[in-house]
């Protein structure tokens, strides 16, 4: 069967193009230098989330080397604000949120990555495509909640604005009866 395709690889440049990416692993890239001569990967290496290529020029003159990454597509997600515009849903946002509530408090970066990727999960999980900005804020409460106290209160007392020092009083009182 293989052979078969290796037929087709030689005669026909839709074919080589068709099945390259299946058969003979990451497909051919045209060099981005000359523009003219296939690239082959001289050296592949990939985390969880990318894998990166080191690429070589088949063009004996060119011989350009570069890099590509290859990322797995994420699905968009819009996050709606209580003024009903949307922005592009960013991790990053998350765990700024998280990182400004825990700042000075012994709760490691590594944590707050683990809490955040969590939360995505969670957040496409869902499978629709926008999410309430309020959502995602009272999931980072709930994850702060357990994480680390001062940094909930913190984050709470900004986040829900609390209406007065009672209301405040109150939410503080609960927590520390847990
Ligand atoms: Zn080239």
């Amino acid at each position: 069967m293989r052979s078969l395709y290796v037929v087709a690889y030689n005669r026909c440049t839709h074919y080589r193009w068709a099945y390259a990416g299946t058969l003979w692993g990451p497909s051919p890239l045209i060099c981005p230098t000359c523009r003219q001569s296939e690239t082959r990967v001289v050296d592949s290496r990939d985390d969880e989330t990318v894998v990166r290529r080191r690429r070589e020029c088949l063009d004996p003159v060119c011989k350009h080397r570069f890099t590509t990454y290859e990322r797995m597509e994420t699905p968009r997600l819009m996050v709606v604000k209580k003024d009903g515009r949307r922005e592009q849903y960013s991790r990053e946002k998350i765990l700024s949120g998280l990182r400004k509530a825990c700042e000075k408090r012994p709760v490691s970066e590594h944590q707050l990555e683990v809490v955040a990727a969590d939360m995505e999960r969670e957040l496409f999980a869902r499978g629709e495509s926008e999410v309430p900005s309020t959502t995602i804020g009272e999931k980072i409460m709930e994850a702060l909640r357990t994480l680390d106290k001062v940094a909930y209160i913190r984050f709470a007392s900004v986040y829900r604005s609390f209406r007065d020092v009672e209301s405040f009083q109150e939410e503080l009182a609960t927590l520390l009866s847990k």
